[in-house]
């Protein structure tokens, strides 16, 4: 028979929680001991004179294989967003692009030899396998200069706040080398992907949490009952015989702690070894910037926001329409717009004060819309330390955190293995399959 060890889990961000309810789920003894007041970490939801602002993550594609059996299972609500969450805008070259599928490559978003040269993509020779590049460098290679930096830009302002030229495309997109690794180019392996999705399968589509991720987090440590502890700061991990002893306010102990803290803080708690790789982590402060306001003040698309392109002067890196996707964002008759700032794009942004950062977002979102935005609810969060940035390297870190660890403790949240809530989940199900199996043989000893 399987022993199932009990599993405690410091930190009780989206990471730490998804690994304790899947712990629970398959029926093992998990305990999360969290430092603040209550759950949720980085996702904590601002609710503030009927806006609803997320100040990490705020949307998740669902359904996602490992991701909603946990949500389930926790009875954590999730609704689809809305039908604008569809259309997705892009800035660049001082325009406003609507993306469109096929029909977008109908607009001037690139020029007509890009668009030739990006047609080339799937006889573009693949590049050695193991071997790392920039996300530029990568989507450069294959779709050509252009569409390549225009791409590598957007989707590393709108995953990492990063810079395009700095993160590991191995790293930060998996999915992308796995394409160019398993049928030697994007276009053709993202064709038989899609041949080989079960028919009537449904489609992954937005959701968001209706009363925001921090009641989603919420709903994730009630399921686990007394087995969250808030207030809970953990001081030390060190290891004693085979077991972890776990030490703050009070003292526990297991044979096995997952640490799910930013790497910094965990670097502080775990064994030197393994702290100092920790403390090599790659983070970039964040800034989000919420603009509220009567509908005829703040306008927007009907879509889900726009992201902003290489070509442009703005310090903005995408402007999220948070209440035309998202249901009950913003009181009756009034919107809520959301801009980033800062990440490993852009980190000196950060010097700024609240004032000038949200007079920065109202001007750069006038821009963005063409029209002029004037906010009456302003709020600003800034993430110290921030967004882990995946820069090259990344996977050999991991390998070094993986050779400076010890048995039975192991890393979790979004500094390693995916930065998104999915991502989480995924990582979550590969540890407690390791969990288990650990288990199984403690049981044969
Ligand atoms: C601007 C922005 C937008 C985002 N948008 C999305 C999105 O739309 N979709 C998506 O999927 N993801 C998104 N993300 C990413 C998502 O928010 C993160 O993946 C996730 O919230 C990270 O959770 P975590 O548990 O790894 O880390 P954290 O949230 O940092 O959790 C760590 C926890 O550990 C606790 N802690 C710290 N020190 C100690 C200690 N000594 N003892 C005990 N506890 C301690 C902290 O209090 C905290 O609760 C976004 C992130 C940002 C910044």
């Amino acid at each position: 028979m399987t022993r199932r060890p009990k599993v405690i889990v410091v930190g009780g961000g989206l990471g730490g929680l998804l690994v304790a309810c899947e712990v629970k789920r398959r029926g093992g003894k998990p305990l999360v001991l969290e430092a603040g007041p209550g759950a949720g970490g980085v996702a904590a939801t601002v609710r503030d004179e009927g806006y609803l602002l997320e100040p990490a993550a705020g949307s998740l594609l669902l359904p996602h294989p490992h991701l909603s059996p946990i949500l389930e299972a926790a009875g954590a609500r999730v609704v689809p967003a809305l039908p604008a969450a569809r259309r997705r805008y892009v800035y660049n070259r001082d325009t406003l692009f609507e993306l469109a599928g096929p029909k977008s490559l109908a607009t001037g978003l690139v020029s007509a030899k890009a668009k030739l040269r990006m047609l080339r993509e799937p006889w573009v020779k693949p590049t050695l396998p193991d071997s790392d590049e920039s996300l530029a460098a990568f989507l450069e290679r294959r779709f050509g200069p252009e569409v390549g930096r225009l791409g590598a830009t957007l989707m590393a302002h709108g995953v990492f706040a990063g810079d395009p030229s700095e993160l590991s495309v191995r790293a930060a997109f998996p999915a992308f080398v796995a394409l160019e690794d398993q049928a030697g180019s994007m276009v053709r392996g993202g064709i038989a992907r899609m041949r080989a999705r079960p028919k009537g399968a449904p489609r992954p589509a937005v959701h968001v949490a209706p009363s925001g991720m921090a009641s989603l987090a919420a709903e994730l440590a009630s399921y686990l009952g007394d087995d969250f502890r808030a207030d809970w700061p953990v001081e030390s991990i060190r290891s004693d015989g085979d077991e972890w002893v776990v030490t703050g306010p009070d003292e526990e102990r297991a044979n096995t702690a997952v640490v799910a803290l930013i790497p910094s803080a965990a670097a502080r708690v775990v064994p030197e070894e393994l702290g100092t790789v920790l403390a090599e982590a790659e983070i970039a402060p964040v800034a989000v910037v919420g603009l509220g306001g009567r509908s005829a003040d703040v306008p927007a698309p009907t879509g889900f926001g726009a992201l902003v392109g290489p070509d442009c002067d703005l310090r903005t890196l995408g402007l999220l329409f948070e209440s035309s996707y998202a249901p009950d964002r913003a009181p009756s008759r009034h919107r809520l717009l959301k801009a980033i700032f800062g990440g490993g794009a852009d980190p000196s942004v950060l010097a700024l004060d609240d004032a000038q950062l949200v007079a920065l977002a109202t001007e750069e979102a006038g821009r963005i819309l063409g029209v002029a935005v004037q906010p009456s609810w302003t709020r600003v969060v800034r993430h110290s330390p921030g967004i882990p940035q995946y820069s090259l390297g990344h996977p050999e870190w991991l390998d070094r955190l993986a050779t400076a660890s010890a048995p039975g403790l192991h890393l979790a949240g979004w500094a390693y293995h995916g930065i998104g809530v999915s991502s989480l989940a995924q990582h979550a199900v590969r540890l407690a399959d390791e969990l288990d199996s650990a288990g199984k043989a403690r049981g044969r000893a």
